[in-house]
């Protein structure tokens, strides 16, 4: 290579610049693109091998054995089929599951600029490679393992290799590591290895695949199935010991035992939840709201309080210099968006123009054409202040690179920079004018009226530094920042987003409380709250620094609709989190910075934003949003309650057949098996895993209502007592005494009288009678289960169109099962006699009834299914 390339290998400070597109595509295709290598998966036969080993699976091979050895070949076979087709099932909805996961995951924004060709260039992170020069702002992720070349005030979070938890100051010359976070400073690297070939992949490779610890839902879902499983072996092991008591052949018990046992093990329940809450996500995703680990579907539904920032998520982080104040007066530049051209207006145009030139050294962030439109490039306010200098210069202003940069972040509020012998200053009113000396005061008098206005206030200082250059250039920001000369304020617009209003009503209407806490000057943050609808209520403007250090006191202070904190601080937002929740609220909070992690994590749901935010935030997130908009949380929100009322919708579902399958036992049983058993365990197996399957399908896929969003929140177990009642006590009754009553038309039509030994064929066709009410009892229940609170005739037959395609399945099933003469002699039951279809018919209107009904009845002030 060229000698400048070996003295820059000896002179790492040498400006670097880059790499030609041509050679970082020639280099792309020979070391690959920067990707970690996935994760050894486990391989999908070792996975459907578990779906037929675990705890249930095991306990059903178990008696597929017994019922061997006791001489049921067929009930053998039929157990071996349910655990078959369960697992394959289960396995297919899992792998399903995690390919919407991985898809989402693809979603999120991951770009890194570069320097090629000389010039400043977006592009996507899998594209980089060895010898890139990659340039980072505090927040970022560093994309690939690096070598400082420039480091301003840098240091390094290298947690996540080393479990050190302090980050690292890095200097220039440092090398540093692909996967860890920038959280102070700037810095430019050269890109050392990238993908396989980085430190994280080789310490990926050497932990094995992590597994996560299991979440909040997949307890409560396994709590539900170990209920159910306990209550299904006891009643079992209850039916085979009074059926022997009561002396009925060890063999017929022990199959009655297993028949009751199957009939109420819902085995195929947590598949369909993971794929419901998949299917969430994803409908999610297409209204820009990434959800991080699918858990989050679930609590979004169940969110109380959302506390949103300001700027880019209320606002449309377009902003505009409408303003410059200074000693000579005030500036009015009235211009449209990022266009350099503008009206002027006011006196003070010196020494306005003074003051862009300041502040717009101080930044970093700019105005760029593309195409016919001028966009920003870096921070929005930045930008504007650009354009500011543009408007007021008429050319193009001059680019020099800083001696020094003391990034901006939320506890120092101002960026400065040394330019040469000056020190530039820019940033928030209380941040700066207290370190500038005179003229600072009759400037601070305008800076309430101007935020009161709802425009974002900047103030700008210089200071001309003494003595030699060399000097300043390591002495700390303390030592700079001082005795500044204060020069003037910019106000900038930043207008709100036009449906923000209509969304905070929404969230209202929800029973979902909305906070704005924003870095931004009280007035300025209560000008816009009340703008959007928020709040005008004076009182509800807290400041940051005033917050009571009581947690109990905070959160009876903040527990209130449209409260604004303003000038926060990220430990503040951390204790508004803790103190909402220890109000009993489920917190969604928004945050962008880099020290919004703990805030983020603290919150039940942490939302982050996909273009505006840090990888800090993104990375501690739960949401990510792509469009940084507020209206997106709702949305979430609304599709989670959704999902949520789904998973309770098949919920209701399953266990309603579990009644109309477990009477005939009871029946059997408590006649000391003088009444004839109307179902059998075959007839059970070919309900759940054969006519229930589509319709429970369907039911997860229920859009949501439009009401979802007119309900306060709820937070209760997914299977309380209402759902229960309302399966145990209302549907699954209902449904039961229609089988049994379609069971004795047939069966004492025939001619049987109690006590006498019954004719085979006949309580073949009986059976079938029963069978086929539970069929149509359950294909209504889908539809009374579309909703709580509704008959399903409110609303409208075909707006689940998967329902209708279900229910047709359905049928189909039924009139195979009863009619292919094969298929129905091995579940043990007939065609039954016309008096008995109509019966088994009735069980439509008898259900569609009876939950009607209920519903009247109970009227519940707040459902969510
Ligand atoms: P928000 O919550 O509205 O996003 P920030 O925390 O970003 O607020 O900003 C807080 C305050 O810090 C702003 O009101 C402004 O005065 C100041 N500020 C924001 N960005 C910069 C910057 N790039 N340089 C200097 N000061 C800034
Ligand atoms: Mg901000």
């Amino acid at each position: 290579m060229s000698a400048m390339n070996d003295a820059r290998e000896v002179f790492p400070e040498l400006p670097q610049p880059g790499l030609s597109g041509a050679d970082a595509a020639r280099l792309l295709t020979d070391v690959g693109p920067n990707v970690l290598p996935a994760a050894r998966k486990a391989s999908p036969w070792r996975k459907l091998l578990g779906e037929l080993t675990h705890f249930f699976a095991l306990m059903l091979w178990g008696a597929a054995g017994l019922a061997w050895l006791a001489g049921l070949p067929q009930l053998s076979v039929a157990i071996v089929v349910v655990v078959v087709v369960n697992g394959v099932f289960a396995h297919i909805q899992q792998e399903r599951a995690q390919h919407a996961a991985e898809r989402l995951q693809g979603l999120l924004p991951s770009q890194v600029r570069v320097r090629r060709d000389g010039r400043q260039r977006s592009v996507s992170a899998s594209e980089l490679v060895p010898g890139d020069v990659v340039i980072l702002t505090a927040g970022d992720r560093l994309p690939a393992d690096l070598r400082f070349t420039s480091a301003s005030a840098c240091t390094v979070d290298e947690s996540m290799l080393t479990g050190e938890s302090d980050a690292l100051p890095k200097a220039v010359g440092d090398a540093a590591w692909g996967g860890t976070f920038l959280v102070n400073g700037q810095a430019e690297g050269v890109v050392t290895a990238t993908g396989g070939n980085s430190r994280i992949a080789e310490i990926a490779s050497l932990t094995n695949t992590t597994t996560s610890p299991p979440t909040p839902l997949t307890l409560e879902l396994h709590r539900i199935v170990r209920v159910i499983a306990i209550i299904a072996l006891t009643v079992a092991g209850v039916f085979f010991a009074v059926s022997v008591l009561v002396g009925i052949e060890w063999r017929d018990s022990f199959l009655f035992a297993i028949g009751v046992a199957v009939a109420l093990i819902p085995e195929g329940l947590l598949p369909t939840v993971t794929l419901s809450l998949a299917m969430g996500a994803q409908r999610m995703a297409s209204r820009n709201a990434l959800v991080r680990n699918l858990e989050a579907v679930e609590t979004l539904g169940s969110t109380t309080f959302i506390c949103t920032d300001k700027t880019g998520t209320l606002t449309q982080n377009r902003m505009n210099a409408v303003e410059v104040v200074t000693l000579e007066g005030t500036a009015r530049v009235l211009g449209d968006g990022y266009e350099p051209d503008a009206v002027l207006d006011g006196p003070g145009r010196r020494m306005a123009l003074e003051v862009a030139v300041a502040a717009r050294a101080a930044s970093q962030g700019h105005a760029v054409k593309e195409g016919k439109e001028w966009v920003a490039n870096g921070d929005p306010m930045e930008a504007a202040i650009d354009v500011l200098a543009r408007r007021l210069l008429h050319q193009e202003p001059d680019n020099q690179v800083p001696d020094r940069r003391f990034a901006f972040d939320a506890h120092r509020r101002r960026e400065s920079v040394l330019l040469g012998p000056t020190l530039y200053v820019k940033g928030a009113p209380e941040s700066v004018l207290p370190l500038c000396g005179d003229g600072a005061a009759r400037l601070e008098e305008q800076v309430d009226a101007m935020a009161s206005r709802g425009l974002r206030v900047i103030a700008v200082a210089r200071r001309d530094l003494p003595g030699p250059r060399s000097f300043w250039l390591d002495q700390p920001a303390e030592n700079l920042e001082r005795e500044l000369v204060v020069l003037g304020l910019i106000g900038l617009h930043d207008p709100p987003r036009p449906d923000v209003a209509e969304v905070i009503r929404a969230a209202r209407n929800a029973g979902i409380k909305v906070a704005m806490i924003t870095g931004d000057h009280p007035a300025t943050a209560a000008a816009i709250a009340k703008e959007i609808g928020l709040t005008d209520d004076p009182r509800l403007v807290v400041q940051g620094a005033d917050l009571p250090e009581q947690e109990q006191i905070l959160g009876a202070l903040l527990d209130r609709d449209g409260v604004v904190v303003s000038r926060v601080s990220p430990e503040q937002k951390l204790r508004v989190a803790r103190a909402l929740q220890s109000r009993g609220h489920v917190v969604a909070m928004t945050g962008d910075g880099v020290n919004d992690g703990p805030a983020l994590q603290q919150a039940d749901i942490g939302v982050a934003m996909g273009r505006g935010g840090t990888d800090v935030a993104r990375e501690a997130a739960d949401l990510v949003l792509l469009d940084d908009h507020f209206g997106t949380i709702v949305a979430a929100i609304e599709q989670g309650r959704a999902t949520y009322s789904n998973i309770r919708r098949f919920l209701t579902y399953h266990l309603t057949d579990n009644v109309a399958e477990l009477t005939p036992f009871v029946i059997w049983a408590l006649s000391g098996g003088q009444f004839p058993l109307a179902l059998g365990v075959l007839q059970i197996l070919a309900l759940d895993i054969g006519t229930d399957l589509f319709p429970a399908l369907a039911l997860g896929a229920e859009p949501p209502g439009r009401r979802v969003l007119t309900r306060p929140p709820e937070r209760r177990h997914l299977m309380d007592r209402n759902l229960m009642f309302r399966a145990f006590v209302i549907l699954g009754p209902v449904e039961a005494i229609i089988s049994m009553t379609a069971f004795s038309v047939v069966l004492f039509g025939g001619g049987w009288v109690r006590g006498e030994p019954w004719d085979e064929q006949l309580v073949l066709a009986a059976s079938g009678a029963a069978f086929a009410a539970v069929v149509f009892g359950q294909l209504a229940t889908s539809f009374a289960c579309r909703s709580a609170t509704v008959p399903p005739w409110k609303l409208g037959w075909f707006s689940n169109r998967l329902l209708l395609w279900a229910g047709a399945a359905e049928l189909a099933a039924l009139v195979l099962f009863l009619y292919l003469p094969p298929v129905a002699a091995v579940l043990g039951q007939a065609p039954p006699p016309p008096s008995g279809l109509i019966v088994a018919v009735l069980a439509i209107p008898g259900i569609l009834i009876a939950d009607w009904i209920y519903k009247r009845v109970r009227q519940p002030k707040h459902p969510i299914a």
